[in-house]
């Protein structure tokens, strides 16, 4: 439990259990709210006037609406099977038809039911002028329309047609100037929701703001509590807007003050410069590269060398596609620390990662990772692995080496953030895909060190600027934008497996064919075990070997394999052993098997873009180009929203190998909400209302406030500036990236 410093925070931290009773709670979690403070950042979709007709132009399907509007024609069809019409008897139920209009646009609401009941609404339809209508919007025959929307009818002078109990909360809803439509579920609907926004309102003192005053005027926003009232329940939409922009701005500037301190903090510590020698183990590398590096490898790596040498430790983010050539860069920072005397140790999100860094770093230097062994060039250093599943004694052996500073790079897992490792002299951390560490790991492994260690994070995710400055503000960003010459290009093509099945059969014997001519290929499924969702990587390894890969080397790779055996199909996939590895995600990042030729991504839908994108990356990295199939079945089984929604994302991959397009892309139709269900839960985050992309302004003018609350309050003692860090460390530990 944290004891926050402010009432606001205090207030807004109450679980909304204790306000809305454990029952509405649990529906709750299903938007993903849980506090009170995050009820209340639920904000409405959009508002709609108490007074004027909706346009239905705006309606989209599978949205929770209220619309206004008139009636402009009923019709009553008859079941049949005679009275009572009811389908399990065989007859078919009687239906009422119902055109809505807003004077432009038509949109249909349906009723079924007994005759008795559908006369009873055509009546209730008809005492009206006009009409709230509340439902999800479905689609019949290519046509928006309600199925058994709660209605209430207004009067001319806008007042309620009757008075039962479901009226009145339909009342509520058009009693007050502007109504917010939220976004809802089954159980809860908009109505509901508005109610227990006001509930939750109600239960705010209004006390003091978290920030100062001078935070309020700098960035020109009204009071918290005003915002809340102002979101929640506007009398107009500049009021609204004006609370929403509040309520962004709170967002921004938690996470940049969260940073600046964080910034701030560093600055404070010493780092030991590391200056490379010349002569030594870097120009021994350069030496023997099979290549020449990129302009932009030779810059990024300038700028290392510059900052190694400074007595403040580094703190920066370089990131570039996969295949861009990161890990020589890395190397060559990290040879030129072991030169000036240091350690360095990379850290690997897997294990299967980490033995891949430590075969390639070991393959580019060559007899130069040879350790002091007789024969071994003079600079030669130990590069060793260090991961938990690896066998004690040779466990031992790296731990020694690393202790006594015998070890130049030790590469390794989390298992390297272990009490027991011991460095001589870390000098330098580079963190592979640092998304998938917490930042209180990083911190664990930077405390090893007397001095603070400089710290590098690769990441293969390309991030847009705006979203950068928010998820890794306290880091410089260096970026790798072009791929190194010759790097293949990877066709991508879209396989509807529903419309045309043929074309699976087809896939399969491409991947033969590629195997026949000598290479090798990913099948990429998104589960382990088969399930109500679909075919997982056992059942399909297995199938494919019965039927169309017949007589081809199938290996099989998925996280829940014993370590040994992961490791076994992974060297020899490298090796050429195995020609197809059926695999889940685990090869998303790092695996490189230049022969590596074609991918088939199955049920591709359950993919994110920037996670494809990434996976296809695996492929194209020898001097064959490669050929990567996303197949789907889902498209044409799903309504056509979802439909749509997978296809364009499908396409977009198809269409681009821009990884930083394609992240874009992601983050806008990740923003898009609930399309596709399952997938897009899980906890909040806290980039909700801030839509990075969108606000970039709004996260710039944070940043610039931020940076002065460090000046005004170095120590830190603001209330407010307390809780806000503390929250933001919080959601950070949590569910970081969620965005990558
Ligand atoms: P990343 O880590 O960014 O995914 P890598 O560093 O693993 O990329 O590089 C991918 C492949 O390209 C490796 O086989 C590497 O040896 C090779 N490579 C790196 N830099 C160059 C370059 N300048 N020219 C040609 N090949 C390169
Ligand atoms: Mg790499």
């Amino acid at each position: 439990m944290v004891m926050w410093r402010t009432q606001a925070y205090r207030e807004l931290h109450t679980s909304v259990a204790e306000v809305l009773g454990a029952r509405t709670a649990k529906e709750f979690e299903k938007l993903r709210v849980h506090t009170v403070g995050d009820l209340l950042r639920h904000l409405p979709r959009r508002y709609l006037s108490g007074t004027e007709l909706t346009d239905l132009a705006t309606l989209e399907e599978g949205e929770h609406v209220a619309v206004m509007a008139r009636v402009s024609r009923t019709n009553v069809i008859r079941g049949s099977g005679g009275y009572p019409a009811q389908s399990r008897r065989g007859g078919r139920p009687s239906r009422l038809e119902v055109t809505l209009t807003d004077g432009r646009g038509y949109l249909a609401v349906t009723f079924f039911g007994r005759d008795h009941l559908v006369d009873y609404w055509e009546r209730e339809l008809g005492k009206g002028v006009r009409g709230i209508f509340v439902g999800k919007v479905g689609r019949f025959r290519d046509q928006l329309q309600l199925t058994h929307p709660e209605f209430v009818m207004l009067d001319a002078a806008g007042a309620i047609v009757g008075s039962s109990e479901e009226k009145q909360r339909l009342a509520t809803m058009s009693r007050s100037g502007l109504v917010g439509m939220y976004p809802s579920t089954a159980k809860l609907p908009t109505w509901k929701v508005a109610e227990c926004c006001r509930l939750a309102l109600a239960t705010l003192s209004g006390a003091d703001d978290p920030w100062p005053d001078w935070v309020l005027d700098a960035a020109d926003v009204m009071r918290q509590a005003d915002a809340f009232a102002a979101v929640h329940q506007p009398h107009t939409l500049a009021e609204a807007e004006a609370g929403a922009q509040r309520l962004r701005f709170d967002e921004a500037f938690a996470t940049q003050l969260t940073m600046a301190y964080r910034r701030a903090d560093v600055a404070t510590h010493t780092a030991v410069r590391r200056r490379a020698v010349p002569g030594g183990l870097l120009d021994a590398l350069d030496a023997r590269l099979p290549f020449t590096l990129t302009d932009g490898q030779r810059e990024v790596c300038d700028t290392l060398f510059a900052e190694l040498d400074r007595a403040r430790p580094m703190q920066r983010l370089l990131q570039g596609e996969v295949g861009s050539g990161k890990t020589v860069v890395a190397l060559r920072a990290m040879l030129a620390v072991v030169d000036a005397g240091g350690q360095c140790a990379l850290l690997a999100p897997t294990e299967v990662l980490a033995q891949q860094h430590y075969a390639t770093i070991r393959a580019l230097m060559g007899d130069l990772a040879g350790g002091r062994l007789l024969g071994s060039p003079d600079a030669a250093t130990d590069v060793v692995l260090l991961t938990g599943s690896m066998p004690a004694a040779a466990k031992r052996s790296a731990l020694l080496r690393a202790a006594s500073g015998e070890a130049g790079i030790v590469v390794g897992t989390h298992a390297l953030l272990n009490d027991k490792v011991q460095f001589a002299d870390l000098g330098f951390i580079v963190i592979d895909e640092q998304h998938r560490f917490g930042v209180e790991q990083r911190g664990a492994l930077t405390d090893k060190a007397s001095a603070r260690p400089h710290v590098l994070v690769l990441t293969a995710t390309p991030i847009p600027r705006s979203v950068a400055m928010t998820i890794f503000g306290d880091l410089d960003i260096s970026t790798l934008a072009e791929l190194p010459a010759g790097r293949q290009v990877v066709g991508t093509v879209v396989v509807d497996a529903a419309l045309r099945p043929a074309w699976v059969e087809r896939a399969w014997q491409r991947v033969a064919e590629e195997v026949a001519q000598g290479r090798q290929a990913f099948v990429v499924v998104p589960r382990i075990n088969s399930s109500d969702e679909g075919v997982g990587v056992v059942e399909l390894a297995e199938r494919l070997s019965a039927g169309p890969l017949a007589g081809v080397r199938v290996g099989v790779l998925h996280g829940q394999l014993p370590s040994e055996a992961k490791e076994a199909t992974m060297a020899a996939f490298a090796a050429g052993e195995v020609d197809v590895l059926v695999a889940t995600t685990v090869i998303e990042v790092g695996v490189d098997v230049p022969n590596a030729t074609m991918m088939v991504i199955w049920d591709a839908e359950r993919f994110g873009i920037s996670q494809l994108h990434q996976l296809r990356g695996r492929i194209g990295r020898g001097e064959h180009p490669g050929v990567c199939l996303l197949i789907s079945s889902a498209m044409g089984q799903k309504s056509a929203l979802v439909e749509d929604t997978i296809r364009q994302r499908l396409e977009a991959v198809a269409a681009t190998n821009d990884g930083f397009e394609l992240a874009e892309l992601d983050l806008l139709q990740r923003r898009e909400g609930d399309v596709l269900g399952a997938e897009q839960s899980g906890s909040r985050s806290s980039l909700r209302l801030l839509s990075v992309l969108e606000h970039a302004d709004v996260i710039t003018q944070a940043k610039e406030i931020a940076a002065e609350a460090v000046r005004r309050d170095p120590e830190r003692t603001t209330p407010g500036f307390v809780d806000a860090v503390v929250a933001t460390e919080q959601l950070m530990a949590g569910d970081f990236l969620e965005l990558s």
